[in-house]
């Protein structure tokens, strides 16, 4: 490549059209060149040398920004689909307040939950008994002899810390909101991420018009002209091993 001489700031031009719509007869036209023999002058431009190396070399840098941001939009698609939606919500079960009482009995949180209950108690009404014992937690195991619950237990939802989300579960969530019923916690359709997914990493082989079929069948040329190929997501791929759960 030694020697080339500067391009003219016409043939500047000229290349920036090209690499715009990768038709010469256009871009010769769009530089402001004559349009009349612009179907002949235009393809010849690309015989030359100068001009073909900043072809080339616009080529690479266009790749290097469309490769970046499909690694992106992969990675991204990748996140959503490994996160696991019930780190960030679930639907828990867990023990009434008479699968780990005493004999079966109402068992209370606190001494001091007990004592409120009591102190509340109307004149004349039995006070509340400490006897099914203290300690309950929501969180505790169901007893599947309980006779209250039928072993069924207490169902309650429960919600992540935004704060302690990984990389995945980050990507998976989309905010919260208030609703009249409580909180929710909106997320990213993990299916319609796989479907991207496949689509974009060929999976599928899935033929779409437009804008894929445009960025490919630039990616297949430039491939061809050079050898070093600046996406290779499948070495990646491998490299990773198993996932982790
Ligand atoms: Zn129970």
């Amino acid at each position: 490549m030694a020697n080339v001489r500067p391009l003219l700031p016409r043939q500047k031009l000229f290349v920036a059209e090209y690499l715009a719509s990768r038709n010469a007869t256009d871009a010769y036209r769009k530089a402001g060149s004559a349009p009349k023999d612009a179907d002949v002058a235009g393809p010849r431009l690309l015989g030359n040398v100068g001009i073909a190396a900043a072809i080339r070399k616009g080529m690479d840098e266009l790749l290097e920004i469309i490769s970046l941001k499909v690694e992106d939009i992969v990675t991204k698609l990748e996140l959503i689909t490994t996160a696991d939606p019930s780190k960030l919500t679930g639907h828990h079960i867990g023990a009434c307040r008479y699968c780990r009482g005493v004999g079966g009995k109402y068992q209370w949180r606190t001494s001091r939950e007990w004592m409120d209950e009591t102190a509340a108690a109307k004149k004349g009404e039995k006070p509340p008994t400490a006897s099914g014992g203290f300690g309950y937690r929501r969180t505790l195991k169901v007893n599947p002899d309980c006779a209250e619950c039928d072993g069924l237990g207490q169902a309650y939802v429960v919600f992540a810390d935004t704060r302690d989300m990984d990389p995945a579960e980050r990507e998976l969530f989309l905010g919260v909101k208030q609703t009249q019923h409580g909180i929710e916690y909106k997320m990213a359709d993990k299916a319609h991420a796989l479907d991207q997914l496949a689509e974009r990493t060929g999976v599928f082989q899935k033929r779409d018009e437009g804008m894929v079929n445009a960025l490919a069948s630039a990616l297949i040329e430039i491939r061809a002209r050079t050898s070093r190929a600046p996406i290779n997501r499948k070495e990646r791929h491998d490299d990773k091993g198993p996932r982790q759960h």
